[in-house]
């Protein structure tokens, strides 16, 4: 068998194509790397040198202003537009998870790797829509890889945010989201929003407005979270404040997430709502996302690597789970 041009290295500080010199969502200083997208576990190191999208690369300025001195290099790279690099050819291609999110191709000598970053195969609240590309080898998460894990589509998690929030009000409590600063909050206040549902979000979700709006979603009178803020008005806000906000006056907590999809997941959560959404795949997403990428060599980064893995072996894959190596933490976002 030919040999790959490409070695790729998993390690505790990210993952490393040694020919190519290049990191992918590293852990820690390096010098050339590559951001899928802007959650803070995978765009939180601080390269010498960064491509990503110019919208990953704009929500990385915002959480991380400090890091974005004169000596670091960012580089936007436009959806399926090759830049040479090393000898090898780097393509972004649109993930839909949140927005700016991207897959990498990287290519040499007619050979190609696709590192996939988070992603899912179905259409966003708020994001592009996943191009699957065929490859040699893909490296690809596996946050919810195991069959339990089935989710609601864009439309109907919109239709229950909405009548959640609804029911809510008319009872006279305040509906209360829970949601994490970067790409869930904006999903669940751009729904709202634009039916008409007076919504206020917390100030670490209301500075991404900006770029969310830029790419074309609206929040049509969203205020950012005070003391002040009336009861009567659609709250999304982290979960560190749900204390807080239950003891200030009546409140229904939902939680919008993938992790709702397990049978205990109410308890876990102690909410009044749950809502299967996430903006990584599901079991079945990743299951076709892997078939239509044509790859020979399946390496699993994240989330139920083992297990997923071991899966895709019983359907005849070549697949191998990288996580002991890089021991990574679980995605914020899920
Ligand atoms: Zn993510």
């Amino acid at each position: 068998m030919k040999v790959p041009p490409l070695t790729v290295r998993f390690t505790a500080a990210g993952i490393h194509i040694l020919e190519i010199d290049l990191w992918l969502d590293p852990r820690q200083p390096v010098a050339h790397a590559w951001f899928s997208h802007a959650h803070a576990d995978h765009a939180s190191g601080r390269p010498q040198q960064v491509w990503a999208t110019s919208r990953t690369l704009e929500l990385y300025r915002i959480r991380w202003p400090i890091t974005t001195s004169v000596d670091q290099k960012l580089i936007p790279l436009a959806f399926g537009i090759p830049i040479e690099w090393n000898g090898a050819k780097l393509t972004a291609w649109p993930a839909g998870h949140i927005i700016g999110a991207a897959q990498l191709c990287v290519e040499k000598d007619g050979y190609r790797l696709v590192y996939t970053g988070d992603l899912k195969l179905n259409q966003p609240i708020c994001g592009v829509k996943t191009i699957s590309i065929e490859c040699d080898r893909l490296i690809i998460e596996s946050t919810f890889g195991l069959p339990i894990y089935h989710f609601l589509s864009h439309t109907e998690a919109r239709h229950r945010i909405l009548s959640f929030a609804q029911e809510t009000l008319a009872e006279g409590a305040t509906p209360v989201f829970l949601g994490y600063p970067l790409g869930r909050g904006q999903e669940i206040a751009h729904v709202l929003a634009t039916a008409g549902i007076p919504t206020s979000v917390h100030g670490a979700m209301h500075k991404f407005l900006p770029a969310y709006e830029a790419e074309g979603y609206s929040f049509p009178g969203v205020e950012p979270y005070s003391a002040q803020t009336d009861p009567s008005r659609a709250l999304v806000v982290v979960p560190g404040m749900r204390d807080y906000l239950e003891a200030r006056g009546e409140v229904r907590v939902a939680y919008v997430s993938g992790w709702a999809a397990l049978a205990n997941a109410r308890t876990r959560a102690n909410a009044h709502e749950l809502i299967p959404y996430s903006d990584h795949a599901s079991f079945t997403e990743l299951l076709d996302l892997v078939a239509a990428s044509g790859a020979s060599q399946i390496d699993i980064v994240h989330g139920y690597a083992e297990p997923f893995a071991h899966i895709l072996r019983g359907r005849g894959y070549h697949a191998q789970a990288a996580t002991a190596q890089m021991s990574r933490e679980e995605d914020a976002g899920a």
